[in-house]
């Protein structure tokens, strides 16, 4: 299993490639699975990523994988199930502290990150804590329902200029949805009044700045 492990992480890259065609497939699937039922298909589906991702990447079934922002490489193989880089303890030659025989996990993530487009990048977004409710949950399911979810959304919005920026900026909307949002504003964030009182604080502060300015230049004259 270690030798598949390390293997999964040379060739990262294209397990990404697949892992996008086979979301890419979920998501495209989604009105079926809504028909069938999300709730239904969990178990199936926690079976079949359990068997396949333990095969690849000795995968311990958290919930809610990070394998395309470690380079393939699991970390919670990690004896102390570090999210976000090793401990201060990596061996000379880039070995576990605790399991000397065993290459530290983000030594190996690093690795596959450096091989995949924009993988260093992506190493460097830090994780939140593992949620441990999600533990033996399918993340594949999880984050196609999302996705489809997300798009499902952005066909049935309403307003076509925030259609039009979403698509427009796809990039800044994944790394940063608030960027180009998709959802309709609250109506105390449209209300004319609460714009005319937000903006009353700069109109007030500027002609504040006027009249002390106006001041020094009247004293000066006098
Ligand atoms: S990050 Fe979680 S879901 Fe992904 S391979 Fe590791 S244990 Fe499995």
């Amino acid at each position: 299993m270690y030798a598949v492990r390390r293997f999964a992480v040379r060739r990262s890259s294209g397990f990404l490639r697949i892992y996008r065609m086979f979301e890419g497939i979920i998501v495209f699937l989604d009105p079926v699975l809504r028909l069938v039922g999300y709730g239904r298909l969990e178990r199936p589906f926690a079976f079949l990523e359990r068997n396949f991702k333990g095969l690849l990447f000795d995968c311990k079934m958290c919930g809610q994988c990070v394998l395309s922002s470690t380079g393939m490489s699991c970390p919670m193989n990690c004896p102390k199930t570090l999210r976000n880089g090793p401990c201060g303890g990596v061996r000379p030659g880039g070995f576990c502290e605790v399991k000397p025989e065993m290459r530290c996990v983000w030594v190996e993530a690093w690795d596959g990150a450096s091989r995949m487009p924009e993988g260093l990048e992506r190493i460097r977004v830090v994780q939140p804590p593992v949620n441990r409710e999600l533990e033996g949950s399918s993340s594949w399911l999880r984050v196609a329902r999302e996705k489809a979810a997300s798009l499902r959304q952005m066909r049935e919005t309403p307003d076509p200029s925030r259609h039009m920026l979403a698509r427009a900026f796809r990039r800044a909307r994944q790394i940063e949805p608030a960027a180009a949002p998709i959802a309709a504003e609250p109506n105390a964030a449209l209300a004319e009044h609460s714009v005319s009182e937000r903006t009353a604080v700069f109109t007030k502060g500027e002609s504040a700045a006027g009249k002390n300015n106006g001041g020094g230049n009247a004293k000066k004259k006098g």
